[in-house]
């Protein structure tokens, strides 16, 4: 969406940060619902090159991730893919994936972060929180299994000075880590993610080997 915004008239681009190790439905129907709710223009999947949090565990080379996002999200013109953390190198910091944004594009340009119910309980921790208050609104969808309540949207509150809008998405109670061990097990992973998806991970052979844990893997 290089474009956007250069023609004067205001924009709204949904941010969509995540491991995406595989990327699946669960995160395609959340950014396609976030972008009807809040009337965005389009949304940017950002694949992290070095996840911060999920150092205990491998990650899938960047470039096979960056690609199966490409694929989940080719049929949707209102979908975008970026490498903008890939291509910065060292650790993963939404920080400067929104600085860099911010950067780029004029300023009748918004920028939304979406992020599911687990992920923005952890927001206050993030490096920078404050100056991610700054750059972005936030939405935050629903996600089975994480219960946003009163207390942790209080302390969210308490905790920074975020511009939050609370998005019911439908529930999908599916996760990266699920596919992964599935995968390792030899169990189908069909209809949980495109098929073009499915095809890339069974050409390159992904996944075959040992579910290794991540945070909150159980769902
Ligand atoms: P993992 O199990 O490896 O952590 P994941 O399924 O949580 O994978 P991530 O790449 O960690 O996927 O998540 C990227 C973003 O998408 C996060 O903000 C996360 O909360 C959100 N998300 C992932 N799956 C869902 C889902 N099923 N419903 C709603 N939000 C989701
Ligand atoms: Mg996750």
């Amino acid at each position: 969406f290089d474009d956007l915004g250069r023609d004067g008239r205001p924009a709204r681009l949904g941010i969509m940060g995540g491991t995406f190790d595989p990327i699946h439905i669960g995160h395609l129907a959340c950014a396609e619902q976030a972008r009807e709710a809040y009337d965005l223009d389009g949304v940017v999947f950002v694949p992290a090159g070095n996840p911060v949090f999920k150092k205990d565990r491998v990650v899938t080379p960047a470039a096979e991730r960056l690609e199966m996002c490409r694929i989940a999200t080719r049929s949707n013109p209102a979908f975008d893919v970026s490498a903008i953390e890939i291509e910065r190198g060292g650790d993963t910091y939404t920080v400067d994936t929104l600085r860099q944004l911010r950067a780029h594009y004029p300023d009748n340009v918004e920028l939304r972060f979406i992020t599911g119910a687990d992920a923005v309980y952890h927001i206050v921790q993030w490096r920078e929180s404050a100056a991610i208050a700054d750059l972005a609104r936030l939405i935050a969808v629903t996600r089975p299994g994480y219960v946003l309540s009163e207390e942790r949207r209080a302390f969210i509150a308490e905790h920074g000075n975020f511009a939050i809008d609370y998005l019911v998405v439908t529930a999908l109670a599916i996760s990266s880590s699920d596919l992964r061990e599935r995968l390792a097990r030899g169990k189908s992973i069909r209809y949980l993610t495109m098929q073009g998806v499915l095809d890339y991970i069974q050409e390159r052979g992904l996944y075959e080997t040992g579910p290794s844990d991540d945070e909150g893997g159980v769902r």
